[in-house]
């Protein structure tokens, strides 16, 4: 199984490179030595590394017939068949097929629709744009949560700090190994995530940033607010990508739900980021206190910031269930599609525990990354942000969720921007 197709590199421009896929081009970003000629993988437009051309051979007979196997499925797939709708919603949806902008109205009165025809309509509008513009490619990144220890006290998670839970953290070492078990899976790009956690200062950071980038895979940190120096030094030890929410774009509801942290400076961080080229994915919680409008206003900030992917998921509270309908989260899916067509928009392990079948529908109404989790079980129990996240093998998650990929057409792979 691979969860990347190495492509052949036809051409360098500078620090780009390009890339053909069985005659499909793509632009990635170079940060290393390559000649034309080479095979390489590549994840979230970063060429991750050169491959041996008869490890490339090999690779492409299996994906060759694949290929194009999947597309002529997901491009049946995502074929637009409902056609029943209020003349308001047929009006807004042709301003997204001609590619007119959505007014702030208009989004309102999307997210507002209920009628179970009309949902349909717009989820699989969604799905068609995001295969016309990113055709079946699907990323699937691993997850490593390696540290419940948080010196935030953010009212929605189940690991703040004023909880009284057993903490854990992992060492340099099991980190790494961790990583490495990921990769013989197959997964080419990493999350590493944790509570704000100081015990990881920027020498440990950087350790772990190293090692892992030696095992050839896209390296996001998920770790909170940290000072830009570090961050710049993260970037320098082979970090390529930020996952950092800005939750709300509520300035008194982040306030109140993020005690003693500061809206303007996590906003700033974000930019921060981009500017110091990190693939930046970003994005918001939907049902902690926020209105209709807060929600549009979080899509529209999401697109300011100019993220390579959306992340956004239900709140699930500590005590109890979601009150998040899924429905809202496909409809939040679908406009940020329509808003933003090149985008990546992430189906959020949150949104999958509302409901068994919510990651195959959020991937039909217009996402098209997921995140599995591959954290050692022992410490996966403890790494409870919400209840009800699903506790199985990573083997088994890897394979349920190729079949499902495979099921409605898409290639777990990113060919890169
Ligand atoms: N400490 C880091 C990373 C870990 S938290 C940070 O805060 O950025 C990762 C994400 O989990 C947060 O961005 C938040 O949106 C989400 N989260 C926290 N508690 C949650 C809950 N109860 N339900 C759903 N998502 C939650
Ligand atoms: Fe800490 Fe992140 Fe949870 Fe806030 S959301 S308490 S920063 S782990």
């Amino acid at each position: 199984m691979c969860y990347a197709i190495p492509g052949k590199i036809i051409e360098i421009k500078k620090n780009v490179a390009v890339l053909d896929y069985f005659g499909e081009k793509r632009n990635v970003l170079l940060d290393q030595d390559v000649k034309v000629g080479d095979y390489a993988y590549a994840q979230g437009g970063v060429l991750i590394n050169v491959i041996e051309k008869a490890e490339a051979e090999r690779v492409l007979i299996f994906w060759k017939e694949k290929f194009f196997e999947l597309k002529e499925i997901d491009e049946k797939t995502s074929k637009v068949q409902e056609i029943n709708a209020s003349t308001k919603v047929l009006e807004i949806l042709e301003k997204v097929n001609l590619s007119k902008e959505l007014t702030k109205e208009d989004m309102m009165f999307l997210l507002k629709v209920e009628d179970s025809r009309e949902l349909k309509l717009i989820y699989e509008t969604a799905n068609n744009v995001r295969q016309k513009e990113h055709d079946n490619a699907c990323c699937v990144h691993g997850i490593i949560e390696f540290s419940n220890y948080c010196k935030n006290d953010c009212s929605y998670c189940g690991i703040r700090k004023s909880r009284n839970i057993q903490r854990y953290r992992m060492s340099v070492k099991e980190i790494v190994e961790v990583a490495k078990k990921a990769v013989s899976l197959g997964f080419k790009a990493l999350v590493l995530q944790s509570g704000e956690d100081y015990w990881y200062d920027e020498e440990k950071l950087i350790e772990i940033v190293k090692k892992i980038r030696k095992l050839n895979v896209l390296i996001f940190l998920s770790i909170g607010v940290r000072e830009k120096r570090i961050y710049e030094k993260l970037y320098q030890a082979g970090a390529r990508g930020v996952l950092l929410r800005f939750e709300t774009s509520d300035r008194e509801l982040f306030e109140r739900e993020r005690p003693k942290t500061n809206f303007n400076k996590r906003i700033s961080l974000i930019r921060d980021l981009k500017e110091m080229k990190y693939i930046i994915a970003t994005g918001f919680l939907v049902g902690i206190g926020e209105s209709e409008e807060n929600i549009v206003n979080n899509i529209l900030l999401t697109k300011e910031l100019e993220p390579d992917m959306y992340s956004f998921g239900p709140f699930i509270p500590s005590g109890g269930s979601s009150k998040v309908e899924k429905d809202l989260i496909f409809k939040i899916i679908a406009l940020s599609r329509f808003i933003d067509k090149k985008s990546k928009i992430l189906v959020t392990s949150a949104l999958e525990t509302l409901d068994s079948n919510a990651r195959k529908e959020g991937l039909m109404a217009g996402a098209n990354s997921l995140m599995l989790n591959v954290t050692p079980k022992k410490y996966k129990e403890l790494y409870n942000l919400y209840p009800g996240r699903k506790d199985e093998e990573v083997i088994k998650a890897v394979d349920e969720t190729v079949d499902l990929l495979y099921s409605i057409g898409r290639a777990p792979t990113d060919l890169g921007i």
